[in-house]
């Protein structure tokens, strides 16, 4: 199995965090994290999810 990256640059906003994880779930789960303490996203709407989801990439 390989592995995903996300970086939080793809989302548009200016913050060089990025990070490679196993699975597309642990992405996601931590990048809603981030995204609660970096940017006061509280949580991972409709649309914000599915962007998100998009900019996941195979490492
Ligand atoms: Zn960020």
């Amino acid at each position: 199995m390989g592995s995903v990256a996300f970086s939080c640059r793809s989302l548009g906003e200016s913050c060089e965090w990025a990070l490679v994880a196993p699975t597309e779930a642990e992405v996601l789960a931590r990048a809603a994290e981030h995204l609660k303490c970096a940017h006061h996203v509280p949580d991972l709407s409709g649309e914000l999810r599915t962007r998100l989801t998009a900019a996941i990439r195979p490492t």
